[in-house]
């Protein structure tokens, strides 16, 4: 059973015009909906403004919080800051097209019998949506990656392994890998 009801807008009890909400968004509240192992301690506020037009409603949601995510990167977690706003259009159906402002937000329909929106729907989304698609240690200070040092110096050194093992796929290196060049002495002026 998902705890609602503080989500619910009885929108015809409203004044016209816009009213504020606030909403704590905790870990629990993201879980209950699938969000998914790979997140951890959601913590967000999210503030919603909706606002009430006679045939329309306009909602903003502002997002600010954050969560504990996998560096794509290096794969030690680490807390990734969610800022993030989004709009809504939601329009009671049977209303005449014209009376409504064109937005590029999202439009969605609801029937006048629908007397209470639950808008915890739209919050989960966009909290998800908040969360970029690549997820890394954001740099330090000093400009350096704030990654997993070790695990850096690791993948670099796999990629240069690979770098190598790929050469003899090209089949000038095939021929050529026979000569042995000398690979200390170039290893060495790198560094
Ligand atoms: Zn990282």
């Amino acid at each position: 059973m998902k705890y609602n009801r503080e989500f619910e807008i009885a929108w015809q009890g409203l004044k016209p015009g816009p009213k504020t909400y606030v909403y704590d968004i905790d870990d629990r509240f993201m879980q209950e909906r699938e969000a998914g192992e790979e997140f951890k301690n959601w913590n967000a506020t999210i503030k919603m403004e909706f606002d009430k037009h006679e045939n329309f409603f306009m909602l903003k949601f502002d997002i600010d919080g954050k969560v504990t995510v996998a560096c794509d990167r290096c794969g030690e977690d680490f807390e990734l800051k969610l800022w993030d706003e989004f709009s809504l259009v939601i329009k009671l159906m049977g209303v005449d097209e014209t009376e409504i402002p064109e937005e590029e937000d999202d439009v969605v329909f609801i029937s006048r019998a629908d007397t209470v929106i639950d808008v915890s729907v739209w919050m989960y989304e966009f909290l998800m949506l908040s969360v970029p698609l690549q997820r890394i240690h954001p740099d330090t200070k000093q400009g350096k990656p704030g990654c997993n040092e070790e695990v850096l110096k690791l993948l670099d050194s796999l990629a240069e392994k690979e770098e190598e093992e790929e050469e003899p796929t090209n089949p000038l290196w095939k021929a050529l890998k026979g000569i042995k060049i000398d690979e200390e002495a170039t290893d060495n002026n790198k560094n």
